[in-house]
């Protein structure tokens, strides 16, 4: 039952829903599961790493890109720019890999239309007062942009009713078995599956 081409997976969530946390686990456990690595004209914070948690460009070359089309999406988040490089998320997909997008949810509604087969889920923390603490607990932002993310954060939950899936982040292993069953789930599906159906009635083996 082999897909040739991989599952586009979007994956969204409010800031401090924990979707950094719960991906990383999940492309741990399961390796044909590729991250895409955005591009972001936001500044690195500490601890990230160039190539593995964004390409960090400045607005400049975020533009240049821009220009080439060499963006599957691309939004304004906050006061930056993030885009999906879409060559390599082809490549991938055509490899037979399943490709992640951890992207905004307008982008991930962008993403929908060009792409309906795309597989939508949404991290939600188990608690409202969890964003905050967990944003906190970052400290990366002041005041004024952890204000902002909460406040954004709720709006954003509103946006769910968009996906197709929903996993609540009560723990992150859990939460990353959640998204591999619905991978596998999705592998079923019989829309998934029609090149094996018909090798089976026509292929004559
Ligand atoms: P952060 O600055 O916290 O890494 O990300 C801020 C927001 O931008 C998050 O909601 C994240 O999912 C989103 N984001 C990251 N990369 C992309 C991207 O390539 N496209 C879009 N549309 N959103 C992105």
């Amino acid at each position: 039952m082999e897909n040739k081409k991989g599952l586009l997976i979007v994956v969204s969530g409010p800031s401090g829903a924990g979707k950094g946390t719960i991906l990383a686990h999940t492309v741990e456990k399961y390796p044909n599961l590729k991250y895409s690595v955005s591009v972001t004209t936001r500044a690195p914070r500490a601890g990230e790493v160039e190539g593995v948690n964004y390409y960090f460009k400045t607005v400049e070359q975020f533009n240049e890109m821009l220009k080439k089309d060499a963006f599957l999406e691309h939004q304004k988040v906050y006061d930056n720019y993030y885009g999906t490089p879409v060559d390599k998320v082809k490549e991938q997909l055509s490899a037979g890999y399943d490709v992640v997008l951890e992207i905004d949810v307008k982008g991930a509604l962008d993403v929908k239309n060009r792409y309906p087969d795309a597989v939508m889920i949404f991290i939600s923390p188990a608690k409202r007062s969890t964003i905050e603490e967990r944003l906190r607990g970052r400290s990366t932002e002041s005041e004024e942009q952890l204000k902002l993310r909460t406040d954004s954060a709720i709006e954003e939950i509103k946006q769910a009713v968009f996906y197709d899936y929903i996993v609540v982040n009560e723990d992150a292993r859990q939460g990353a078995m959640d998204i591999i069953s619905i991978i596998e789930a999705e592998k079923c599906k019989v829309k998934n599956n029609k090149k094996f159906i018909d090798d089976l009635i026509y292929g004559g083996k």
